[in-house]
């Protein structure tokens, strides 16, 4: 083709020169074109005639003009390929795009199909063991790579001593770890509970303070730490405390808001989990809740009547408790119902059953427990009474004036086969005769119901 181009060009020229001569013989040329001869015929070679240099001249600006065509074709050409290259570019770059998107698509198909299968084995095991056996298996796939498997502990909350205990573990047990409950405040975990968010450590050391450092070793590469708080409806559950390879954690700050869902499947498995606990507890105090104390309450009555065994019921009121949250802050007021929850546990027996009947009033259900022996007020149902306001008593002793924490306690006795008609309601509300006759008479004391006549101690 290029030669072809070059004949044509030839040909061109060839017929150009002849019709240019011709042309500057039969037209008068202008005066410009002459004084031009004459400023360079100086220089020129004297054979050339003024034909010559206008045909020169001719020539020359044939060429100018073929050079600007080249140019333009050239600039053309130029054009069109950067064009096509950046046609490409935008094409190359949307192929990306599709199979970027058509990975993500399958990457979220497979988080997605992942979530649903682990939610179905979740809701299938409703055992608390093998239920965290699956929440441990479930957290260590989701943070393990190709180079470690990730080491995942769970710690439950203990809202009743404000703990966090080491429940399970997998691929490691309580040994690696410093100490197996800590203080809701203390670290590592004091951050996570505060503010309810997954903190992540990107390599852990001495300070971190949760492993035994000669047993860390074992940890291999898995040097990245996550510590996930399982949160249900605003309320810490546990922890998970996972230990796996560092790249894990740039994926989880990828793909944050799928490791969020999975999550908060895993806290719902674990409500499940703990939900026989759960359900039957005072989240503040730790004892049982009015529901399951009723509950109770009616199948103990049920039992007494079969097995013809007396039963008692303590029903316990903290004396001018408004005045604590008055001065202290509703916080303080919290506090001291803890601790009277513990104070009542403590002085309890085994088989008694207590629970928080309302605000800062407590119950307490004594089983196969009546009068006593000899004389209703030293032995039985009042002593266990008394045993309790006396603790609480000498626990607050000095406590700041004028608050003087004591209790006061009302004592119904329901025995076989005399008050066998006495339903729970019947019980609760000569305990509550009692208390009330309690506070009457001067507070920080015990009543006792002994059939219909009540008699009052201090
Ligand atoms: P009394 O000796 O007659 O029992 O006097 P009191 O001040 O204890 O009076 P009352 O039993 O009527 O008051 C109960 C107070 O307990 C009122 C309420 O603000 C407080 N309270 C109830 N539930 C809670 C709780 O969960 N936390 C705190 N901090 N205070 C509570
Ligand atoms: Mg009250
Ligand atoms: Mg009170």
């Amino acid at each position: 083709m290029r030669w072809l181009r070059g004949l044509v060009f030839i040909g061109f020229v060839g017929l150009l020169v002849p019709v240019a001569i011709y042309t500057t013989q039969q037209y008068v040329v202008s005066d410009h074109l002459v004084a031009l001869f004459l400023r360079v015929h100086l220089w020129l070679p004297p054979t050339l005639a003024f034909e010559h240099f206008v045909v020169f001249l001719l020539v020359l600006s044939l060429l100018a003009l073929i050079a600007v065509l080249a140019g333009c074709g050239a600039l053309l050409g130029f054009v069109q390929t950067r064009h096509s290259l950046l046609s490409q570019k935008v094409l190359r770059h949307a192929a990306v795009t599709q199979q970027e998107t058509d990975r993500l698509k399958e990457q979220q198909g497979g988080q997605c199909e992942q979530l649903r299968l682990m939610a179905q084995t979740l809701a299938k095991r409703m055992d608390k063991r093998v239920l965290i056996q699956a929440i441990l298996e479930a957290a260590s796939r989701m943070t393990s790579g190709a180079p470690a498997n990730s080491v995942v502990s769970l710690w439950a909350l203990h809202f009743e001593t404000d703990t966090l205990r080491f429940e399970q573990g997998l691929y490691c047990d309580e040994s690696l770890f410093v100490k197996t409950e800590f203080q809701l405040t203390e670290q590592p975990f004091a951050q996570v509970l505060t503010t309810q968010k997954t903190s992540v450590i990107p390599k852990w050391d001495e300070k971190f303070g949760l492993l035994k450092t000669d047993r860390a070793s074992r940890l291999g590469s898995t040097t990245g730490v996550m510590i996930v708080p399982m949160v249900i409806e605003g309320s810490v559950l546990g922890v998970l405390v996972i230990f796996c390879h560092p790249n894990v954690l740039k994926s989880y700050e990828e793909g944050q808001s799928f490791f969020d869902a999975v999550w908060g499947q895993l806290t719902l498995a674990l409500a499940i989990a703990v939900q026989g606990e759960v359900a039957i507890l005072d989240r503040l105090t730790g004892v049982h809740n009015r529901e399951y104390f009723m509950k109770r309450l009616i199948q103990e009555i049920e039992r007494a009547n079969r097995y013809r065994l007396p039963l008692s019921l303590l029903m316990i009121d903290i004396d001018n408790f408004k005045l604590v949250n008055d001065m202290l802050g509703h916080q303080q007021g919290d506090a001291v119902l803890k601790i009277i929850a513990k104070l009542i546990k403590r002085e309890a027996r085994a088989i008694d059953l207590i629970g928080r009947y309302g605000g800062e009033e407590f119950v307490i259900m004594l089983p196969e427990t009546g009068y006593g022996g000899q004389g209703s007020m030293s032995t039985g149902a009042y002593l266990v009474a008394e045993r309790i306001r006396n603790a609480i008593d000498e626990e607050f002793h000095g406590f700041q004036k004028p608050l003087n924490l004591t209790i006061s306690i009302g004592v119904s006795v329901r025995r076989y086969p005399e008050d066998r008609e006495v339903d729970f309601q019947e019980l609760i509300r000569q305990a509550d005769e009692q208390l009330y006759q309690a506070k009457a008479t001067g507070k920080n004391k015990v009543c006792m119901l002994i059939r219909e006549t009540p008699q009052v101690t201090s």
